[in-house]
């Protein structure tokens, strides 16, 4: 028998578990367009609860949560500041600039941390030749800084800033609750510094479907008028709601499980000649490590690795990306590990 892969290109790859499903099955629904829907109403009000806003609202994706608070806060010819890496700005299309007529104003952070230095000078003075600096994103973990986990006190001095100089702040929380488990920092406490915030349920937490939008009530009640326009309305969409809210309910403290088992790859990879952590840190769930030359390219390892039964990505023609979760067990973590050592060993002596 051979074994299954070892599936860690992405904490999406998770899928709904027997009780999860159970749960699915059973969901109470009605038409959620007409904000009727039980299930989704207690999801909203879950998330609203534990991330200490008014309201929340659920949406088919974490990019679409992102675009609509693009939207909400704000007008076309308006700009917003985030981070070179981010998700916003890489992964959507540029969906603000699509969908909302909003310029970007880029910041090369460090791992996605932009320092108050580096922000100071961006807001554009009150010229009709110029567009107008409205927002601040952030995003906690972050994605392309391989899971790390923003400093507390630098969310706290970039909003602290933002809201002084009059701009709205958005935080991709796309992962926000791994942040929570590893810092031991509530959800609410990072919440606070934001005026809106999204999470996804269908990443570490397990869930098949679905993202929410968390902010005042006057605020989501706008972005609800938004998520309709870009097709965001569900109709009985408790469906999903329902494995989105068994996910909140109980796959949030044991994501310690998946950053315990991302530090088990990271040791492998540490001890690993020609691989090398960036950063050499590992906060919560994602491992990225750079390949040296010497063993080929990243596409190279990848192929190698597939072939042994491990599946990663490739996040740049040098660098892969391993992120653990809840449909890996620490015993496949471990054993990924020596293959990938072992992968690198043989690339060596090509
Ligand atoms: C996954 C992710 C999103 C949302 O992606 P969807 O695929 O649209 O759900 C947003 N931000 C970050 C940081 C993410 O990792």
């Amino acid at each position: 028998m051979t074994d299954r892969p070892i599936d860690i290109r992405s904490d999406t790859v998770t899928k709904p578990s027997p009780e999860m499903r159970v749960a699915i099955a059973n969901a109470e629904v009605n038409d959620d367009v007409i904000d009727v829907d039980p299930t989704v109403k207690r999801l909203q009000d879950l998330c609203a609860e534990m991330l200490g806003k008014e309201a929340a609202i659920y949406m088919p994706s974490g990019t679409m949560t992102n675009q609509v608070a693009v939207r909400v806060h704000c007008q076309p010819g308006d700009e917003l500041i985030c981070d070179v890496n981010c998700h916003i700005y890489n992964y959507e299309q540029g969906a603000y600039a699509q969908l909302s007529g909003v310029a970007t104003r880029t910041v090369e952070g460090d791992f996605g941390v932009m320092q108050l230095d580096q922000l100071r000078d961006l807001i554009r003075p009150d010229n009709e030749h110029m567009v107008r600096t409205r927002l601040v994103c952030l995003e906690n973990t972050h994605n392309r800084g391989a899971g790390r986990i923003l400093p507390y006190e630098n969310v706290e001095a970039v909003c602290r800033w933002a809201e002084e100089n009059g701009l709205r702040r958005h935080l991709d929380g796309a992962r926000l609750f791994d942040a929570v488990v590893a810092s031991g920092i509530e959800a609410a406490e990072w919440a606070k510094h934001f005026d809106t915030v999204s999470v996804c349920f269908s990443k570490g937490l397990g869930a098949p479907v679905g993202s929410a939008l968390a902010g005042p009530r006057d605020l989501i009640q706008l972005a609800r008028r938004h998520r309709k326009v870009f097709g965001g309305g569900m109709r009985q969409s408790g469906i999903i709601a329902a494995g989105a809210l068994y996910a909140l309910e109980n796959n949030v403290e044991r994501l310690a499980e998946d950053h315990a088992n991302a530090k088990i790859l990271a040791n492998a990879i540490r001890e690993t000649e020609g691989l090398s952590l960036e950063p050499e840190n590992v906060d919560t769930n994602m491992v990225i490590f750079r390949v040296d030359s010497s063993l080929g390219t990243a596409f190279d390892f990848l192929a190698a690795l597939e072939e042994k039964g491990v599946l990663v990505l490739t996040v740049s023609p040098a660098k892969i990306r391993a992120v653990t979760h809840l449909d890996v067990t620490d015993k496949e973590v471990i054993r990924a590990g020596e293959i990938i050592q072992r992968v690198a060993e043989k690339l060596k002596d090509r």
